[in-house]
């Protein structure tokens, strides 16, 4: 299936690893070019190097800090028109709110609501004259189902979804289309780091603890990021042009409700 964005450009926030490279490869692979955005130099070229020796897509990478002003604008400056804007960073650290002061909550709304919607508001009046826009905000399962630590990522992303169902009703008489991905339990460098953290604090080994996860999920096991870059390849497909507001889970069958 030919997914009609050859040609387009595409913004890809936080892809130099995990999720967002997975969506990076798939837009590639169907000929967009793509600017990809992270902090670390070192892995950010290399991602760039592997994506375009693999799919032939032109690929820029951009080193900035997307939760910054200033990391945004050194975005926009290498993507100034994006048709295919993905939005993501690095999810808050896990705790008890009794702890959290007002500027963690700060930095986590900063990151996980107000930074996509500085990006949407940057750019969405470009993708509406131009009659061609496609909005992915990757948030979490948690935006569905409250994961008790990460009280953080709960409130945020929910605010972010909130914001966006309004929107994106407004923007897609324009073709231009918003939606969010709910990813459950992927093997990356973050579920790694996160279920070492969460093993040592109940003192199990890290072996078991990660076995015993993979398990719980109905899938049998953890999600691959080269899965997640494929949905959202087609969210961000020409014939997507009527989905809009929509928050997609892909997580192995873990969440257990009937809707
Ligand atoms: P990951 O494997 O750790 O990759 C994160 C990527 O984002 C890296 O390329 C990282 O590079 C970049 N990044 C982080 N903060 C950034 C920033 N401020 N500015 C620019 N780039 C930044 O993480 P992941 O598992 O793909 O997770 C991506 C998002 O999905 C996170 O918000 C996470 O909470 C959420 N999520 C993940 C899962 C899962 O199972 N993996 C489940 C639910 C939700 P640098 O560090 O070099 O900047």
């Amino acid at each position: 299936m030919d997914l009609g964005i050859k040609g387009r450009n595409a913004l890809v926030c936080a892809a130099s690893k995990g999720l967002g490279r997975g969506c990076a490869v798939s837009l590639a692979r169907e000929g967009a070019t793509v600017t990809i955005i992270a902090r670390g130099r070192e892995a950010l070229e290399q991602a760039a190097a592997d994506i375009q020796a693999e799919t032939g897509a032109k690929v820029v990478a951009v080193v900035a800090d997307i939760t910054t002003p200033e990391g945004r604008s050194a975005a926009l400056a290498a993507c100034p028109q994006p048709d295919i804007l993905v939005n993501n960073a690095g999810g808050p650290p896990p705790g008890d709110f009794r702890n959290w002061t007002r500027e963690d909550w700060i930095k986590a709304v900063d990151a996980n609501m107000l930074t996509p919607i500085e990006l949407i508001k940057a750019t969405v009046d470009g993708m509406i004259a131009r009659k061609f826009g496609r909005v992915v905000n990757i948030t979490s399962n948690s935006v569905k189902a409250p994961i008790e630590e990460l009280g953080l990522s709960n409130a945020a992303r929910s605010g972010l979804t909130g914001f966006v169902a309004g929107l994106a009703r407004k923007t897609v008489r324009h073709n231009v289309t918003i939606n969010n991905l709910l990813p459950g339990q992927f093997a990356t460098e973050r579920l790694k780091n996160t279920m070492a953290a969460r093993a040592k604090t109940m003192g199990q080994p890290f072996e078991q603890f990660f076995e015993a996860r993979k398990n719980a999920i109905p899938a049998g096991r953890f999600g691959d990021p080269a899965e997640f870059g494929e949905l959202c390849a087609y969210i961000c497909s020409a014939q997507a042009a009527y989905i809009t507001g929509q928050n997609f889970l892909i997580d192995g069958g873990t969440y257990p409700g009937t809707y």
